[in-house]
């Protein structure tokens, strides 16, 4: 598939503006509530795109209620990753297109820059096929705050500024998102190009130790590919899973119900699996 070239627009402005910013908190020392906020926001944000925009609203691996669908949808949200439903629609073509002709982002086809960031810098896909998010586009409340993506950061960027200035905003948004977005990043480009493969699934996705620490367990991609149904992408209890560990625990207490494991079939290769798309 050709795409098109890098067009500057608003939104790439932005994301350029972005780094430039997290690079300059280097130049503002930070004090403890900087650092709390860095890492604090770094932690919930990447659940939101872990537990809610990918494992939630790409894969349905578990359920929970209207409210708290919600509240994943604006955890994500606060990453500036767009809104649930076009992350979503983006993620299951993926899935059911990985390394073919029309992947949106294929190491393999279209090289490491593309994979990694081109594709969200390419006037190509602003937009989504609401026809692949048909279970979410029906409720109205998703629709608005994907449409309005731009809510979530905002008060994210507001809320640090309230509570630690100028370098509050630098430390614990900027620089807090410029890390979420190439860690979330990293998974589309390196995932597929480093690591370990367990599962042969007919595209390039690979299990990274690495990876999976620094994205709380997204790093068994090609677990998640042979199986994406699932909530659980680590499958042994050395495979670290930090997002399936808080999905267990919001099911203790609750909130989440009906998490789908990987059965004895699955773990040993023996069940083939469609791809959700
Ligand atoms: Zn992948
Ligand atoms: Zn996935």
């Amino acid at each position: 598939m050709t795409h098109s070239a890098f067009k500057p627009s608003i939104g790439s402005t932005l994301f350029f503006a972005l780094h430039v910013a997290a690079f300059s908190a280097f130049l503002v020392k930070p004090d403890l509530s900087c650092i709390l906020l860095l890492v604090g926001l770094f932690l919930i944000r990447k659940f939101g795109i872990t537990g809610g925009y990918h494992r939630y609203f790409s894969h349905r691996s578990f359920k929970t209620s209207r409210w708290f669908q919600f509240v994943l949808a604006f955890l994500g949200g606060m990453s500036a990753q767009k809104g649930a439903l076009w992350w979503a629609a983006h993620h299951r073509h993926h899935h059911q297109h990985s390394d073919q002709e029309d992947d949106v982002h294929s190491v393999k086809k279209q090289g490491f820059y593309w994979a990694h960031v081109g594709w969200i810098l390419s006037p190509d896909y602003c937009d989504y096929d609401a026809k692949r998010v048909k279970d979410l586009t029906k409720f109205p409340e998703l629709v608005f705050i994907d449409k309005y993506h731009i809510i979530p950061p905002i008060i994210t960027g507001l809320a640090c500024f309230l509570i630690a200035g100028l370098p509050g905003v630098l430390w614990g948004f900027c620089l807090s998102t410029v890390i979420l977005y190439h860690t979330t990043f990293a998974i589309n480009s390196f995932c597929h190009l480093l690591g370990r493969r367990r599962y042969e699934t007919g595209e390039s996705s690979k299990n990274s130790f690495i990876l999976a620490v620094l994205t709380l367990g997204e790093g068994w991609h090609n677990n998640h590919h042979y199986y994406p149904h699932c909530a659980r992408q680590g499958f042994f209890w050395w495979e670290i899973d930090p997002t399936y560990y808080v999905l267990r625990f919001l099911k203790l207490i609750g909130i989440v119900y009906e998490i789908r494991e990987p059965s004895q079939k699955v773990i040993d290769g023996k069940e083939a699996t469609a791809s959700l798309g």
